[in-house]
């Protein structure tokens, strides 16, 4: 999707995203209309990431990962989510416990006992992901405010003796019942506290700990092999050791690291350079499993194709340069950018996949072909909080035209 030459790729990264192309097209291709048909979570697909290394893709080099940058890792999921939406968008749950601990902490002014405490304990949860293929999840959402980010999460840890006792609801848990650990984010409350987001913790929940359970069924328009149900913690302990970041690291990661949150839109970046892939080879004749009939020769196809290919080019530079500036305190510029550059992937995805149905024709949305997965799976990213299409308008909106602190009264 991105040449090396092109954008000027160090070596490392063109081989990781390689890697990551290879894997979509021989491992998630063929598995992906049989998981998406019965809704079922492609285990065998994270099984064998762990022997490719990609289960630890952004796992620091020190211990035992490939050390891939947040860019580097963004255009990677870009290529699986070109071969699977859903299995793109479940790994980017797995891989951001890694990254956001990893090279993002890195990042985050934390004091020298903070960070001691920090690479300890990521040591433990890398070493579960290197050595033993371990999956974690990152079920944030509650239904409520808290996953766009304006409000604490319901969610709450009860300080006690070695760790917490967590209890509360997440809803579309993404790898519900298949992931090892679920990274949930949630709020300490000490008896006859007030809840703040100041207090968020981001801690390990091993799926078989006493209280954990998944509810409810999971028939969703898009994604479905995701299996995102509803996962329930009933005053469950956690031991001290399964924090994923110190205290009071994770608000501060999400106040001075924004671009954190645009790691949803590499899975729709491939979503929709796969509708345009789609598109050229049924016109050409030369889909996989279609007779080789050529629709290229009609002008209102050729044109249909170039509006395709402006849309991908734009959708692409913005997001590549949205990726290529992820850093600890960006400029507004940048942020602006970003939300940007996420309303821009989410949407175009869509519209991508749109156009190709209308170009292609009828026998081209049967369900043994990929384009209507890819329409259904790329309908989901303008819902993804905490940017959504819709608050990505906002903020873009509002923050163009006030600075900081600025009101009209
Ligand atoms: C396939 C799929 C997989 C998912 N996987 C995960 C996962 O693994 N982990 C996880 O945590 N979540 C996951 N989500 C959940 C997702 O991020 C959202 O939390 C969920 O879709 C929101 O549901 P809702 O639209 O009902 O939210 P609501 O809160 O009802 O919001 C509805 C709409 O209102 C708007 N809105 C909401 N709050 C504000 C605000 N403060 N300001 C302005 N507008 C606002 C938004 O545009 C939003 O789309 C997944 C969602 C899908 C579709």
């Amino acid at each position: 999707m991105f040449d090396p030459v092109a954008f000027r790729l160090e070596r490392k990264a063109a081989e990781l995203i390689e890697r990551a192309r290879r894997f979509g097209q021989t491992a998630l291709a063929p598995r992906a209309a049989r998981h998406d048909r019965d809704a079922t979570f492609p285990i065998e697909s994270f099984r064998d990431m762990h022997p490719e290394g990609l289960l630890a893709i952004c796992v620091p080099e020190a211990d035992g990962g490939l050390g891939a940058s947040y860019r580097t890792y963004c255009l990677a999921a870009a290529e699986l989510g070109r071969y699977c939406g859903a299995t793109a968008l479940s790994w980017n749950m797995h891989v951001c416990s890694t990254l956001w601990t990893g090279a993002l902490a890195d990042e985050l002014m934390m004091t020298v006992e903070e960070r001691a405490e920090h690479n300890e304990r990521r040591r433990l949860h890398y070493k579960r992901i290197v050595g033993d293929g371990a999956i974690y999840s990152q079920p944030f959402s509650e239904g409520g405010a808290a996953a766009a980010g304006t409000v604490a999460f319901g969610t709450e840890a009860r300080p006690v003796e070695g760790g917490f006792r967590v209890s509360g609801k997440k809803i579309f848990a993404s790898l519900s019942g298949a992931a090892d650990y679920y990274g949930i984010l949630c709020t300490e409350r000490g008896q006859g506290e007030q809840v703040s987001r100041r207090n968020t913790l981001y801690l390990a929940i091993p799926a078989n700990a006493e209280g954990v359970s998944v509810v409810g069924d999971w028939d969703p328009l898009g994604m479905r092999a995701t299996v995102s149900r509803t996962l329930l913690l009933n005053d469950v302990f956690v031991p001290e050791d399964e924090m994923l970041m110190p205290r009071g690291v994770y608000f501060r990661a999400a106040t001075c690291w924004p671009h954190m949150f645009l790691t949803l839109s590499p899975t729709y970046m491939g979503l929709g350079q796969a509708a345009y892939d789609f598109t050229v080879r049924y016109l050409r004749g030369e889909l996989p499993g279609t007779p080789p009939v050529k629709r290229r020769m009609y002008p209102t196809k050729q044109i249909a194709v170039a509006d395709m290919r402006v849309t991908l080019e734009q959708t692409k530079a913005l997001w590549f340069q949205a990726i290529s500036e992820a850093r600890a305190n960006p400029t507004k510029e940048q942020v602006l950018r970003a939300y940007a550059a996420q309303y821009t992937v989410m949407e175009n995805a869509n519209a991508l996949a749109a156009k190709a149905i209308r170009t292609c024709g009828g026998q081209a949305m049967l369900k043994n072909l990929s384009l209507e997965r890819i329409y259904r799976d790329s309908r989901c990213g303008s819902l993804m909080l905490p940017w959504t299409a819709e608050i990505c308008l906002d903020r873009i909106g509002r923050e163009s035209l006030y600075e900081a602190g600025e009101t009209d009264a």
